[in-house]
């Protein structure tokens, strides 16, 4: 195992992935930082099925739509360093700001209409900003595939969008959401949670296990599994729920007769927190 190396320029990265060019797939796996679990499947999953891996941090300014989650995202460059090293990343990209935006960029990607729903419809002009430092970073990197997680799954959904429509030369490899034990998914905001919502913080999963039963039960009507579901939730004074919607999980357009594979997703506010998750289900077909 060669040991950790750091970069902050693109040129250096680019001149050490290029000698690893000829000796196995290279894998990516860009983050926020403030690793956890979740980012170290990412991780070793790249590091099973690939000969090299190199992990970007980078808190990218274009995909905040609120100035203070930007001013409070956690950032532990020390750890995520020594995570990094402890499960073998051949390198890790720490580019400034800087280097990817030497000057705000003119050319940005619009997701159309993958973003027009769930957190999109929320969160204006965010996926326009991942999905441009996202490509950046794959143009940068010039990886064989790359690693993103299924907890976002917007994301996930516009990124193969976009590498499909813009022919990028790199497979797209989602990984299964981890979670705490009781069902909460990590995510690097958790940390701003406090005990008291810590507690409440899992009713979006249960919510989401309603729906996912339902709909395996052969419920078809998306509004009924959507009230039963929302309704696990309960009320809180430190609760609020932005949105759970039923979708097409490749279009991300809203179903209302579920007739296949759908993707649930929703978005709770946990006191000043806001939590994502969502999962995939399909009615389960009769036996024969
Ligand atoms: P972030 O640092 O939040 O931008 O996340 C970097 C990558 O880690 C993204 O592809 C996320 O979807 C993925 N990720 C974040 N949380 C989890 C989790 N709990 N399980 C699996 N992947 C995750």
């Amino acid at each position: 195992m060669t040991p950790l190396s750091q970069v902050e320029h693109a040129v250096d990265l680019r001149r050490s992935v290029g000698a690893w060019h000829g000796g196995g797939p290279i894998g990516f796996v860009p983050t926020m930082g403030a690793l956890h679990a979740g980012h170290e499947r990412l991780i070793e999953q790249a590091r099973r099925e690939c000969a090299r891996v190199v992990v970007s941090i980078f808190v990218n300014p274009l995909q905040f739509d609120r100035a203070d989650d930007l001013e409070r995202y956690p950032r532990t460059i020390e750890a995520d360093a020594a995570i990094c090293a402890r499960l073998g990343v051949d390198l890790l990209f720490l580019p400034t700001l800087q280097e990817m935006y030497p000057t705000p960029p003119a050319c940005t990607v619009d997701p159309g209409t993958l973003a027009e729903h769930l957190c999109g419809a929320y969160r204006p002009g965010h996926f326009r900003g991942v999905a441009t430092v996202v490509l950046k970073l794959l143009n940068i990197v010039g990886a064989d595939r790359a690693y993103f997680g299924e907890k976002d799954a917007q994301q996930l959904a516009i990124v193969r969008r976009m590498v499909a429509d813009f022919n990028v030369p790199v497979t797209i490899v989602g990984v299964p959401t981890i979670r705490e034990g009781d069902g909460l998914a990590l995510s690097s905001r958790n940390v701003r949670l406090n005990a008291q919502e810590r507690l409440l913080a899992p009713r979006l999963h249960q919510a989401l296990g309603t729906a996912d039963h339902l709909i395996a039960g052969g419920n078809t009507d998306a509004d009924a599994v959507k009230n039963a579901a929302t309704r696990v939730i309960g009320s809180d004074d430190l609760l609020r729920l932005e949105y759970f919607e039923i979708v097409d999980p490749d279009t991300l357009q809203p179903v209302e007769a579920i007739a296949g594979p759908v993707l649930v997703a929703g978005a709770l506010w946990v006191g000043g927190t806001r939590l994502i998750d969502n999962c995939r289900s399909a009615p389960t077909s009769p036996r024969h």
